[in-house]
């Protein structure tokens, strides 16, 4: 986003901002800045539909949620990481490129006194000459071998240090597919896996299953029990659905408080019993406030449950479990339906 806005315009959206900075009781940092102030401008639309529908939905808006809208609608959060990974990549080639130079540089050296000493040798008359000129070769092929260790050393670093940027860089491609929230994988992620279970069943001729999770009633939790409870229990619900899962199984944050899971190599009847443990073990828990021990009552989920086809877009395998979580909803929650047209497996 750039800011080339006129003198008197911009002095407006310092004094809109800072009205929604104290409306919102937000300490005056510059995040806050930044976001208010993209906000008023209608610059941002995606930041303004977020806050707009944030303010609609779920009240007023704290600092760590304006932390997050900051990080998602305003900073770019990939092109930084990248950015700051390809400066690192760019000094580190620069480095070892120097070292690779220095060393030509010893070598050629080494090598020009070496022809010299080619030379010498056909002159040598005595025995005092020759002792001179091996003298001499013996203080070159020394000083290749030096050269040869400095850069084996240098080397030894930079691979070390290439190492750890390896590493770095998987953390930074992980993070980016993490929900920070729940620790599940977020859509990014989920977009990832589908396209790898796609290509997995058309390989192995065999089929998976997904399941669209729906908290319901969730809203009244937050207006309730306060936002901070209702990200408990958002964490809370990823854990349940984590602990119902095989190992190659995948649960994703799919939205706000959507979830999706992935089922490899399972029809609608292996997909329908796990939606059923969800179920019973979420119909067993009392779930409490942590601090006051009051009671929240009961927390029940919604499901819909679909069936990968053979080759068909992700995004038509997601619409029919969303159908069939619609209709879960109609139906009056806490219920699991089947994709329309259900195919036994
Ligand atoms: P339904 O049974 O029809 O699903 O009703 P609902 O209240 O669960 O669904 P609705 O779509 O009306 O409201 C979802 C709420 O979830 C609104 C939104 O503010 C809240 N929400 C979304 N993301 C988060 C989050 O990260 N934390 C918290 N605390 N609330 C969130
Ligand atoms: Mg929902
Ligand atoms: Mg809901």
């Amino acid at each position: 986003m750039n800011y080339m806005e006129e003198k008197t315009k911009a002095g407006e959206y310092l004094r809109l901002a800072l009205n929604y900075i104290t409306k919102h009781n937000l300490p005056a940092t510059p995040v806050n800045y930044a976001v208010w102030y993209e906000y008023v401008s209608g610059k941002n639309i995606k930041l303004k539909k977020a806050i707009d529908h944030s303010l609609k939905n779920a009240g007023p808006i704290n600092n760590v949620k304006v932390e997050g809208l900051y990080q998602k609608y305003v900073v770019d959060g990939d092109r930084i990481v990248i950015s700051n990974l390809l400066t690192k990549i760019s000094l580190m080639l620069k480095d070892i490129s120097n070292h690779v130079s220095e060393t030509k540089e010893d070598l050629a050296e080494n090598g020009k006194s070496l022809n010299e000493l080619a030379v010498k040798i056909n002159d040598a008359k005595n025995f005092n000459e020759i002792r001179c000129i091996v003298d001499q070769m013996l203080a070159e092929t020394k000083g290749l071998l030096q050269s040869g260790k400095r850069l084996q050393t240098r080397m030894r670093i930079s691979s070390e240090d290439l190492k750890q940027l390896q590493q770095e860089l998987e953390k930074s491609q992980q993070e980016a597919q993490t929900d920070a929230l729940t620790g599940l994988i977020n859509r990014r992620g989920l977009e990832k896996k589908l396209e790898i279970e796609r290509i997995r069943a058309k390989q192995n001729d065999l089929p998976f299953s997904i399941i669209m999770v729906d908290i319901d009633y969730f809203k009244r939790v937050n207006d309730t029990f306060g936002h901070l409870v209702g990200d408990s229990l958002l964490r809370g619900i990823a854990q349940i659905l984590k602990t119902h899962l095989r190992q190659n199984d995948i649960a994703a944050r799919y939205g706000g408080e959507e979830f999706l899971i992935i089922l490899p190599e399972t029809g609608i009847k292996g997909a329908t019993t796990v939606a059923k443990k969800i179920q019973k073990t979420l119909a067993t828990k009392e779930w409490k406030l942590r601090k006051s021990g009051e009671t929240m009552g009961k927390i029940t989920v919604s499901m819909g449950i679909s069936l990968y086809r053979m080759n068909e877009p992700e995004a038509s395998l997601i619409k029919r479990a969303d159908d069939a979580l619609f209709i879960a909803k109609n139906k009056g929650r806490d219920q699991i339906v089947i994709q329309k047209e259900q195919e036994e497996f």
